[in-house]
């Protein structure tokens, strides 16, 4: 069964992971967000795509939820002596991932070429993909001013109230063609449990993409997304407070009224099972499931329940 999986970081890697456990070597393709990627210390840093990647590998901190296990801070601390920033915490080994795709990115690979490199290095039997190989950016406008999105989520540890996004450059942007045929190839197409308003849009705002998950639907593959908000709060990050700051319900009704049109079918958790027949009147079928996700048997069996029978 080939799945291609639509992901940010933190909740995407997890379900990245439970579809590894349960399918073939080779049968999961994610599609990675990228529009949260920056440059730090003249190194280009891509959070979600670094998470998923090393989630993948068996190798995430699965305290933070992002970065290596058991990393060391030695770099960092020289490199805060000499006056780079701290503040985006790099360890070690975190840094030798950055320094590597620099590498392969200055030798002419594309970001597509350099990560499957990596994934391929670290001994990951599925394909990560980059949803672009094009600069796009997250901008978001809030009571803070204007922010880069690293330095809203990180530096400023999401307090500001985020009052609109855009995403820079996306208009010239295009999905790759890994992208294009993960799509068309796909039997199955999941939209991740990852904020939806900074993680999976910036993927599906790109030029062509959603058309590809519509004719992807109208050849018959089953399209699902699952509810990354559950009983009215995230389970992590802000992405809550994004949807009733940005004027959507705070709610897995409110994440499933920005997928209608694009899924067959949508999974809230077993908490919000009240929320079925809301969800169903948006012309999609309702799955309940148990969705949090906290070992990686709850990732293995949430993936398997997503597979047909
Ligand atoms: P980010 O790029 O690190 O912010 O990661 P994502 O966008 O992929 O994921 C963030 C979202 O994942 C948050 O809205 C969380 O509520 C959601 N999330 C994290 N863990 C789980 C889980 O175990 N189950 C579900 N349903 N959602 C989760």
């Amino acid at each position: 069964m080939k799945v291609t999986l639509l992901a940010g970081g933190t909740g995407g890697a997890k379900l990245a992971h439970g579809f590894q456990q349960v399918l073939a070597h080779g049968e999961l393709t994610v599609i990675v967000n990228v529009a949260d990627d920056t440059e730090l210390h003249g190194l280009r840093v891509s959070p979600d795509v670094d998470t998923v990647l090393y989630t993948l590998a068996g190798l995430a901190n699965a305290e933070t939820g992002w970065g290596v296990s058991g990393d060391t801070w030695t770099a960092l601390h020289m490199l805060g002596r000499y006056g780079e920033p701290t503040w985006f915490r790099v360890g070690d080994a975190d840094l030798a991932t950055h320094v590597r795709r620099e590498h392969l990115l200055a030798g002419g690979a594309s970001l597509t070429d350099a990560t499957q490199s990596m994934a391929e290095a670290l001994g990951v039997p599925s394909h990560i993909l980059p949803a672009t190989d094009d600069p796009v950016r997250t901008i978001l406008h809030t009571d803070a001013g204007e922010l880069e999105f690293q330095d809203y989520f990180v530096r400023l540890r999401q307090e500001p109230e985020v009052h609109s996004v855009r995403f820079d450059g996306i208009d010239g942007a295009r999905p790759t063609d890994e992208v294009r045929i993960a799509l068309d190839s796909a039997e199955l197409i999941v939209i991740a449990p990852s904020n939806p308003i900074v993680s999976v849009e910036p993927i599906l705002a790109l030029p062509g993409m959603r058309q590809a998950i519509r004719s992807a639907g109208q050849r018959g593959t089953r399209r699902l997304a699952i509810s990354p908000i559950i009983a009215g709060a995230a389970l992590k990050g802000p992405a809550d407070r994004m949807l009733a700051s940005l004027g959507h319900e705070s709610s897995a009704l409110g994440v499933a009224r920005m997928y209608a049109g694009l899924i067959d079918a949508f999974v809230i958790d077993e908490a919000d099972a009240e929320l079925a027949p809301s969800v169903e009147q948006l012309g999609m079928e309702a799955v309940v499931l148990r969705t949090v996700m906290r070992r990686d048997a709850d990732r293995a069996a949430l993936a398997l329940a997503l597979l047909p029978a």
